[in-house]
């Protein structure tokens, strides 16, 4: 979200004449993008901004910028010169529904005045503004903005305010726009998009009129709230042979009473259902989803019947978190009462559970062959590639003939709990098989 949300930034300042360097010792504005989700994100925002003090004291002229939810959330203590000791650096902040004034507010900046823009709004959804992607393969397109579900955790509602969503016409001639352009495949985004409705279009129809404009272009989207995932977005997935066959489903806990004081609105025999759903729908579907461990008042219990859960459904993919008590939201007025140490063996136990399941998972694709949309070369080695497949799985290749944005048929060789390692069957270009 983070990252279409830059994009639509630098859209915006883009068309003000600024340009995107990557050397910091030659910006003029350096804008952090930030996230309130968890403490940790804001600590290591904080520990950023430490960073360029150094680069203000050698140019003082230089703007610094905060944008996005700790923007929304913290407004003028990030201004205020005891926060952190980086008060004195920072010149705007701007929120999530305001990047529109950052032209403005950078260039009173130049003239000395500090910038704060941090109202929500109830229409904002940046429908008109092209983004800026400095990636010629993937697109991010939001398709709506804010939640409306207060999970009692998330300050998501908070920071970024209420459910909006983009026109269906817009969506759809940004998709036709990528397409012109090249782009191998867009996710659409949002915090809930099951619930995204535009006149008589849901999210439904939506991906199913993404999916018509180009046969070649992978379709995937992120995230759906359980409560809302419907039938006919599931048999639309399912249809459609160009949308991606990966569902990311957050379950947060296993235990029925955490779930409810975390309001959710299902409960566990919900979610399994919509799992077997989703896999006699398409028995080769992989799924991801989100756990927190630790929320107030959980129970060692409470933790199994997570960890039990996790074994009935064999995600695909996990991503863990300890409950970070976040000021505003419902569960902060609760005791924080699981004790570090406890949290930390509790995720250590997800995550190793996790891994073994998905080293086992990956394990049974030995021998089979995918087709991988090439993204760029390995981190680890610059003789190698590396892609995903429909289901969202990371393959390594040898280096070959064939190019970033290019589709290739790889046979799997061996794997391990985050990786899959191939050799190259065919090369077909810009083909989705
Ligand atoms: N809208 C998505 C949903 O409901 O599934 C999730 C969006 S949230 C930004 C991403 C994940 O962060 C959540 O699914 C949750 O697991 C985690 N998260 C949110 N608030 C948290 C908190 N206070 N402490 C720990 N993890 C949190
Ligand atoms: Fe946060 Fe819940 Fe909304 Fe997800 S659905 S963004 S967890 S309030």
């Amino acid at each position: 979200m983070n990252l279409a949300d830059s994009e639509i930034i630098l859209g915006l300042l883009d068309k003000k004449g600024y340009d995107l360097t990557d050397d910091m010792s030659t910006a003029d504005v350096i804008l952090v993008n930030t996230c309130s989700v968890r403490e940790h994100a804001e600590q290591r925002v904080y520990s950023r901004l430490g960073e360029f003090k150094s680069v203000k004291r050698k140019k003082p002229e230089i703007i610094v910028g905060v944008l996005g939810c700790m923007a929304e959330r913290l407004r003028s203590n990030l201004t205020d010169k005891k926060a952190q000791g980086v008060g004195q650096i920072v010149d705007v902040i701007v929120g999530p529904d305001e990047y529109r004034k950052l032209p403005t507010l950078l260039s009173q900046s130049w003239h000395g005045e500090k910038g704060i823009a941090v109202q929500l709004s109830r229409v904002e959804t940046y429908d008109d503004v092209a983004p800026l992607r400095t990636n010629g393969i993937s697109a991010w397109i939001s398709v709506m903005r804010g939640c409306d579900k207060f999970c009692s955790f998330c300050v998501v509602p908070l920071t970024r305010g209420r459910e909006r969503n983009r026109s269906f016409t817009t969506i759809i001639h940004e998709v036709e726009t990528l397409s012109e352009r090249g782009f191998k495949e867009v996710t659409l985004l949002g915090q809930n998009v099951n619930s995204y409705q535009n006149g008589n279009h849901d999210f439904a129809d939506l991906m199913k009129a993404v999916s018509k404009v180009d046969s070649s272009m992978r379709i995937r989207f992120t995230t759906s709230h359980p409560q809302d995932m419907s039938d006919k977005l599931i048999q639309t997935i399912a249809e459609r042979e160009n949308i991606c066959k990966y569902v990311h489903l957050p379950v947060q806990s296993g235990a029925d009473r955490i779930l409810q004081l975390m309001d959710r609105n299902y409960n566990r025999a919900h979610y399994l259902n919509l799992i077997q759903k989703l896999r006699s729908a398409m028995p080769t579907v992989t799924l991801s989803t989100d756990i927190i461990t630790g929320f107030p008042s959980e129970t060692k219990e409470e933790h199994q019947q997570t960890l039990d859960l996790m074994e009935q459904v064999r995600f695909d993919g996990a991503f863990t978190f300890k409950y970070s008590p976040r000021e505003n939201t419902p569960s902060f007025r609760m005791k924080d009462d699981v004790p570090e140490d406890i949290k930390t063996k509790r995720i250590n136990e997800i995550i190793e559970l996790q891994n073994v399941i998905a080293s086992e998972k990956n394990a049974q694709h030995v021998g089979q062959t995918f087709t991988i949309l090439i993204e760029g070369e390995s981190k680890k080695s610059s003789d190698e590639m590396h892609g995903r497949t429909d289901g969202n799985k990371m393959v390594i290749v040898p280096c070959g003939s064939y190019n970033v944005g290019d589709f290739i048929d790889v046979t799997i060789t061996r794997t391990n709990s985050a990786t899959l390692f191939g050799t190259v069957q065919q090369h077909l270009t810009a083909e989705v098989a």
